[in-house]
């Protein structure tokens, strides 16, 4: 089958380095500073091409990508060279388009290699309230659409106090709107944790396993427990459902192929739906990676492609369908390949 050329733009844009914007550019949405995710630190802004979209660091200085302003109708070339036409920038409600995602806390106890939350300069988070969430939304909706809610969290102080105020964000979120997908992404410790979240409203958990084996977990989150989470998404499939339960694995980590199709495998055999994010390497985790998994190549776009392929063919033989997720990260797709939504 012939591959869609704009895929694997994304694919080259989302690895890629960020977006120079053309000087006096004026953006014409807010930018989105973000404490979660490859973009974590960054001032970023999401470019939308065809039925794709990408989330980019974008500045006036540098970057590997340049954004061209012609009228009105907006281009990329990268070094230089004619990359993309036909570019969109697209409106972020909270950290994302049409969906309000919010890190209730970027501080974390844990020190996983690959995370920039913990290792932000300032607590971008600080203050974030149920009742302020709920008015957040609310003054996005005045405005702009608003899909879903999503709550991710570093854990501070304990896991159980971090669950217990995403619960209580969700609660809040819940009862001012009843019919709105809510997704969840804690660090739980026991069943316990996964049936509060859901008694408090929520829709759609991720639990994330983050590596394709337990010889990479013990490098780059040490002071997590595989197994744990392994036996928590039993436990959370049983809670929320098929269908409403994911774990990302990042791959680049060092991992074979062979081992990524292994745990993909072995997710999708409990009926839990795996997500795959590509490493990306930032001004936050490049020590910490280097000191944790030595020098690994990074991931490459076709290594992202064939991937994604790889999973999706998983997906379909288990009866998996992400197309019905409607939270986190599968709805809003800035960051990976997408089954049955990018690819
Ligand atoms: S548990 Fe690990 S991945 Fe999650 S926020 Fe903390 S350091 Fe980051
Ligand atoms: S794909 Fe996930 S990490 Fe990336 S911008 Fe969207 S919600 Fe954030």
């Amino acid at each position: 089958m012939e591959e869609d050329v704009n895929l694997r733009k994304k694919a080259e844009l989302s690895l890629g380095g960020g977006i120079r914007l053309p000087k006096g550019f004026v953006m014409p949405y807010r930018l989105s500073r973000s404490t979660a995710g490859p973009g974590a630190g960054s001032s970023s802004a999401v470019f939308a091409f065809g039925k794709y979209r990408v989330k980019k660091g974008v500045s006036y200085d540098s970057g590997e990508f340049e954004l061209h302003d012609e009228g009105g109708v907006l281009s990329l070339t990268r070094n230089g060279e004619p990359f993309l036409n036909g570019v969109d920038i697209k409106p972020v409600v909270y950290h994302c388009p049409e969906q309000a995602f919010f890190n209730l806390d970027q501080r974390c106890m844990y020190n996983c290699a690959f995370c920039a939350s913990p290792r932000l300069d300032r607590n971008a988070t600080k203050g974030l309230t149920p009742e302020g969430i709920v008015g957040m939304v609310k003054d996005a909706m005045v405005s702009k659409t608003v899909g879903s809610v999503s709550l991710t969290s570093g854990v501070v102080d304990s896991v159980d106090d971090t669950v217990r105020r995403m619960a209580d964000a969700v609660y809040a979120v819940r009862s001012e709107f009843p019919d709105m997908p809510i997704g969840v992404e804690p660090y739980a410790s026991c069943a316990e944790h996964i049936r509060i979240l859901k008694e408090a409203g929520a829709d759609e958990i991720k639990m994330n396993l983050e590596t394709a084996t337990e010889a990479i977990f013990r490098k780059v989150c040490p002071e997590l427990d595989r197994d744990g989470i392994f036996r928590l998404l039993s436990s959370a499939v049983d809670i929320f459902g098929r269908g409403r339960v994911t774990s990302n694995i990042i791959f680049g980590l060092g991992e074979t192929d062979a081992e990524l199709k292994e745990i993909l495998e072995d997710l999708c055999g409990m009926d839990v739906i795996p997500t795959l994010r590509a490493l990306r390497y930032n001004a936050y985790n490049g020590e910490s990676l280097k000191a944790a998994i030595g020098d690994v190549p990074k991931v490459t776009p076709d290594r992202a492609l064939s991937t994604a392929r790889m999973l999706k063919d998983c997906l379909e033989r288990y009866d998996l369908d992400s197309g019905g997720c409607r939270t986190m990260c599968i709805e809003c797709t800035c960051c990976d390949l997408v089954p049955f939504r990018d690819i």
